[in-house]
């Protein structure tokens, strides 16, 4: 692993501060915020490391005021390091960020670009309540309107802070009876947006979604195991384990055999279970032809997990290694494939090797 990728995954597990004239340079002013803080693991400042390497920085949690990397600005972004100053790149917010749909919703309730991506949340709030989200708890549970999610979609897409290459369907998990509302955004969404559109989801006892998906013109499909041991994965998000991991295991290789191997990810939180547990989690899926996507924890406050802190760089390299053993073993590669959307996760870009930009 060489320095920029070590230099990523302190940043990941340690965070950074920001001094006086980044802040300025990107916000304009001390008050001005630097970031929207709209779900746990998109929350930080996203930049650009050299080697096209995308990291997503937490700076406002207490831990990072000992952050030992420093987010500094003198004509460009550089990062003060203990591997030296290092260039980088800030990706801004969107310009929507203040702006409402006609209904009077904010469009960030709706949608939110990072990177080169753009996240719909049909659902705001949840019907889970995992401990490591406040999706469930901070947030009443609401639909969008079609009409509201396409309204938001072009805003976004129209957006000239961030051109956004692709969508991803996600938000909070809806309650059964609200299966075919968000059927129905699926179908709709996908078959008329312009750039290419996954779906975030959980299983389904009805296989017959995924055929529908592709049908529809799905480009691909996260769904998330979180966490691999059984016992913990009870304890802090009990409605994802009452799917049971059978039924992830089987849904996500049903998904492998629709879409293709690369088409399909699976999310593991780095941190709170066990390195063999996790590693076990990722073999599980590259068996079955998914790209594992380690997901280091990050605290959010507000949950029960506020308490935890995110797993340390050393951890974060081991696991790493390991899992890329693994996944070499069996055909696939770390996820996410795209390079944008790598920078919550701990992935590298490899272009030519599976990875690839929009
Ligand atoms: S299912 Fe997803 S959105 Fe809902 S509480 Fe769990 S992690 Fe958060």
């Amino acid at each position: 692993m060489d320095q920029i990728q070590k230099l990523k995954i302190s940043l990941m597990s340690n965070g950074i501060q920001i001094s006086h004239e980044a802040h300025i340079a990107i916000a304009g002013s001390e008050n001005n915020p630097l970031s929207v803080f709209d779900y746990v693991t998109t929350s930080g400042l996203v930049l650009i490391l050299p080697g096209k390497i995308y990291v997503n920085a937490n700076f406002k949690e207490e831990s990072c005021k000992y952050s030992e990397n420093i987010l500094d600005f003198d004509k460009t972004f550089f990062i003060r390091s203990p591997i030296g100053k290092i260039e980088v790149q800030y990706l801004p917010v969107p310009s929507y960020i203040m702006k409402k749909i006609s209904t009077g919703r904010p469009v960030t309730e709706i949608i939110m670009t990072h990177a080169d991506r753009m996240r719909i949340s049909p659902i705001r709030g949840c019907n889970n309540r995992c401990q490591f989200c406040d999706m469930g708890t901070a947030f009443p549970y609401r639909k969008a309107g079609l009409d509201e999610i396409h309204e938001a979609l072009m805003i976004a897409l129209l957006d000239l802070t961030i051109a956004p290459k692709h969508l991803l369907i996600s938000g909070g998990t809806p309650i059964k009876n609200d299966e075919d509302y968000i059927d129905s955004v699926y179908k709709e969404i996908i078959s008329t947006c312009p750039v290419p559109v996954d779906v975030m989801m959980a299983p389904r006892e009805d296989f017959g979604i995924l055929e529908r998906l592709k049908d529809w013109g799905c480009n691909g499909l996260s769904i998330n195991l979180e966490i691999n041991d059984e016992l913990l994965a009870q304890k802090i998000m009990p409605e994802k384990f009452l799917l049971g991991k059978e039924a992830y295991l089987k849904f996500i290789e049903q998904a492998v055999k629709i879409f293709g191997r690369g088409a399909v990810r699976s999310c593991l939180i780095l941190g709170l279970e066990s390195v063999q547990s996790t590693l076990e989690g990722v073999k599980l899926l590259a068996q079955i032809g998914c790209d594992p996507v380690l997901s280091p924890f990050k605290p959010l406050n507000g949950t029960l997990l506020a308490g935890l802190m995110p797993p340390s760089p050393e951890f974060q390299e081991y696991v790493y290694t390991e899992a890329q053993k693994i996944v070499k073993e069996n055909g696939v590669i770390l996820g996410p494939r795209c390079i944008p959307c790598q920078h919550n996760t701990l992935t590298f870009p490899d272009e030519g090797n599976g990875y690839f930009f929009n």
